[in-house]
Order: C-alpha cells, then structure tokens, then sequence
C-alpha cells in the first residue's frame, strides 16, 4: 500500500499541489489581514498570480486558434455538422436548466427581502444601455474587422450623445389682423411665418472598442478556416499540419507552465482575501444571496450535470469529475475559464481519454460560450436586486430575465468578473438602474470563482457527453483514414 501511495501521489501531485495552494492561499490570506495591508501591498503579494494570469492568457489566443482548426479541419463536413449541433444543443439546454435552477433558488431563498424602501424605478434613471445593443455586440464580436485586434479588442456600443439644431417654422399669433401680400417683405402676412431653430439632445449607439480579448470572435473564424481547411483535401495538408504542429507545441509549453500554476494560485487567492471586505460588513442580505449562488451553483454542478451525464453516457460521472479535478481547482484560483483552457485540455485528454477530435473541437467553443455557472450567477443576482427593490416580478419579467441570462452569459468573455459587466443586460431589462450593480460588487470576486469552476465543469460534461453520441461518426473518421492511408 505504500507503493499504491507513493504512486497516487506520483500521479496526482500537479492536482495535489493546486489543491494546497488554494488552501494555503486562503489561510495565509487570513493570517495576513490582521496587518491591514495597503491596497498597493496587496497588488505586490499577488504578483506572482498576475504572472500566472498573464502567461495563461499568453496562451490561449494560439491554443483556441489551432485546436479549432486542427479539431474541425480533421473530420468531414457531415461530422463537424452534427458534432457542432450536438455540443450547442447541450450548450443551450444546460445553460437554461442552470438559469431555471437559479431563479427557483433565489424564489425560494428570497435574499432581497424585507429590506430598503421600495424607490420608484424611472425609466429616465437607465443609463443609455440597452438590451438591443448589447446583442448586436454579441453579434458584432463574432465578426472582428482585425484578428490580431481580436486578441485584445472587444467591440462594444459606446453612447454618443448628439446636440443638433434643427429649423422649425411657426406660426406667429396674430394672423387674423393681416392685410398685405406675400411678395412684400415688409408685410404682415410675411412676418407671420417665422423660423426659429430648436435644439435636439439625440443619444446614439456607435459602435467602439475596449480592452479584452474577443474570444468569440478568434472562435467564429477559427471553426470557418478549419471548415474551409478541411474542404481543400490534399492542398489543405500543410496548413493542416501546421496548425497541428503548433497546437502541440502550445500544449508542451502548457506542460511547462502548469509546474508553476499552483504558486500563481496561491498568492492571487492570498491577495484577494486580503483586500476583501469584512464578511460582517455585508449584512444579512447578501448573506443570503450568497447562499443562493452557491446552493443554486451545487445542484446544477453536483446533481443535474452528472445525472445528466450519467443517463446519456451510462457511465460514473463522478469518476468523470474526479479526472477533470486539476481544471476545476485552477479554475476556482484563476476565476478565468480561458486561464483554464489549456488545464482543461490536458485534464480531459490525459485523465478521462476522451477524443482528441472532440475537445479540440468543443473545448475553445464550450470556454467562450458555455457558461452555466455564470447563466445562473446572473439570474440570482437579478432578480435579488429586484428584490431588494421591492418589485414583484410577473411571469414575463421571469421569461425576460432568463432570456438575458443566457445572452449575457455566452457575451461575457471567460475571464474574472466578466460577468459582472455583462449582468448590465439583465439588469436593464428589469427596468433597474445599472447603479444597482454596485449592491453586488463586494462579493462578486468570489462568487465568480465559484461560477467559474461550475462553467469549467460544464465544458468538461459536454466534451464527454458530446463524444459519447458522436462514437460512430469518430469510428467511421478512424475507418476512412484507415482506407485511405491502405490505398496510398
Ligand atoms: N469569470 C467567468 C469565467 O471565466 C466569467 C464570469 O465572470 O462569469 O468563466
């Protein structure tokens, strides 16, 4: 049994590692918030993690890139196809499930109850932000005028508000007294049509950019390029090959980095619990919707994602999990389901053996799109600030938020708080003031770890989910390849 020891610790000392540096994270930031340290100390302390993040990032422009196009551009048109259709379906279905889960939590829980003095919510209140807007970033964002802009540009409606003055005519009083013609300038009847000129506040929506890789749109021409790759049969080979050549390269070097992931993970958890806010200084109110976050994150994570798991693949799912472990832990020290990404990879094709073809394929979609954790975090909160509020939210309203939940989750990029930015959809579409957000803001650092870790596990789900059904189109690629290379 020793030996059997000595070889679990062998196997499993990276996942070990980033499991102490979360725990040793939390305690030495506890040991060290009695000092009091300045904000400019607490940036020093995790440093080292602001290294890590770096270098993550570092990494996952090329790797979406050359996973996706490698992924897709080695299997045919009809199993890219279905493949795509089935990874979307379970995209959607979960996303909406964890929506659905959220609402039913913070319904039941009611965080925001009994709490400040109804205000009136004026529509003149809402900053210019609107719902329609922030999907046409949506869209916008898939289609980047400038890839190498891509990887840290995000496009985004800005607001320009325009002042023009216009010509109006009006009618002075006094017409009935008039006598004279038009044609004579110093009549009466010429002096009674007047112009004057008015002023016009318009508020526009232009389109702008701002900081923050745009991983949806790297992910839109990526899946197209492997598509159009794939298509070119012998011609495509050295592009195919390429792309395959770099995407191992990224991983080696990813083998690398993951040696120093659990020190950058230990000093950003540190740093955080330094800076954070008292827990009692938050009140009873957020208490509670904490609560509901994380009891809503626990039973889609922990119960509808493996059942779901279970009755599709017929296997353990928690044997599933216990493999993808290394990712969830980096995932809840990083906060960033991007940083993750190359975790992710490694976790899925080296512990749980699932088809190189399909996390190259799903995985960079899953990291962009798929975010349950975050669906349901935004739905919470939502309708908690409404709560706090005191409105009532009718039947429509709940369609509405569960709607923009969704959109905000697949819009928000997957790095930390990213939702947070997005929630001004959800927030807006209730007819709140986007100033509402700042209720939420002290405990959202650590809430997005734990929706972080619960989209990483999503993506993980699917890869596995979307593998099991696509067996016959992977099998009937293995059989062609196989012919094709007899032939030569
Ligand atoms: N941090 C999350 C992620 O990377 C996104 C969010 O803020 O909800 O998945």
């Amino acid at each position: 049994t020793r030996e059997s020891a000595k070889m679990f610790l062998k196997k499993n000392l990276l996942f070990l590692s980033t499991v102490a540096a979360v725990v040793l994270g939390t305690i030495l930031g506890f040991a060290l918030r009695p000092r009091n340290l300045s904000l400019r100390e607490s940036k020093y302390l995790s440093f080292p993690g602001e290294l890590l993040m770096r270098m993550l990032q570092m990494l996952v422009q090329p790797l979406i890139i050359s996973s996706l196009v490698t992924g897709i551009s080695s299997l045919d048109n009809k199993a890219s196809g279905k493949m795509g259709v089935r990874a979307i379906t379970y995209y959607i279905v979960t996303t909406l499930v964890a929506v659905l889960i959220g609402i039913v939590m913070v319904m039941i829980i009611r965080p925001g109850k009994g709490s400040k003095q109804p205000t009136m919510v004026k529509i003149e209140d809402l900053e210019a932000v609107q719902p329609t807007d922030a999907f046409l970033d949506l869209v916008r964002n898939m289609f980047p005028p400038n890839l190498v802009e891509a990887c840290f540009m995000q496009y985004k409606t800005v607001y320009k508000k325009i002042v023009h003055t216009r010509n109006v005519t009006v009618m002075l009083n006094g017409t009935d007294s008039l006598k004279g013609s038009v044609s004579n300038p110093s009549s009466n009847l010429s002096r009674v049509l007047n112009t004057i000129q008015e002023t016009v506040e318009e508020i526009v929506p232009v389109s702008g950019s701002s900081a923050g890789v745009n991983a949806l749109g790297l992910v839109v021409f990526s899946m197209c390029f492997g598509l159009v790759i794939g298509n070119m049969k012998q011609q495509g080979q050295p592009l195919r090959d390429l792309f395959d050549c770099i995407n191992d390269a990224i991983m080696r070097l990813v083998t690398i980095l993951v040696w120093y992931a659990p020190i950058g993970i230990l000093f950003l958890i540190a740093g955080k619990i330094v800076e954070m806010k008292d827990m009692v200084e938050l009140g009873n109110q957020l208490g509670m919707y904490i609560v509901s976050v994380i009891v809503g994150l626990l039973i889609h994570g922990l119960l509808v994602l493996p059942v779901l798991y279970f009755l599709i693949t017929k296997k353990n799912p928690y044997i599933f999990i216990g493999g993808v472990m290394h990712a969830l832990f980096t995932a809840l020290g990083t906060s960033s389901s991007s940083a993750t990404l190359p975790i992710t990879f490694r976790c899925l094709e080296e512990n749980n053996h699932v088809d190189k073809r399909v996390t190259r394929f799903v995985l960079p979609v899953g990291a962009t799109v798929n975010m349950d954790g975050t669906a349901l975090y935004e739905a919470v909160a939502a309708i908690f600030l409404s709560q706090v509020n005191g409105m009532e939210l009718n039947i429509t309203q709940i369609l509405t938020v569960s709607i923009t939940a969704t959109a905000a989750s697949i819009g928000a990029a997957g790095i930390p708080q990213a939702g947070l930015v997005t929630m001004v959809i959800v927030v807006t579409s209730l007819g709140l003031p986007t100033e509402e957000i700042t209720l939420i803001i002290a405990v959202d650092w650590f809430l997005d770890r734990l929706r972080t870790t619960t989209n990483v596990l999503g993506d993980c789900i699917g890869a596995g989910i979307v593998e099991h059904i696509s067996h016959r189109e992977l099998e009937n690629q293995d059989d062609e390849i196989h012919n094709s290379v007899i032939e030569e």
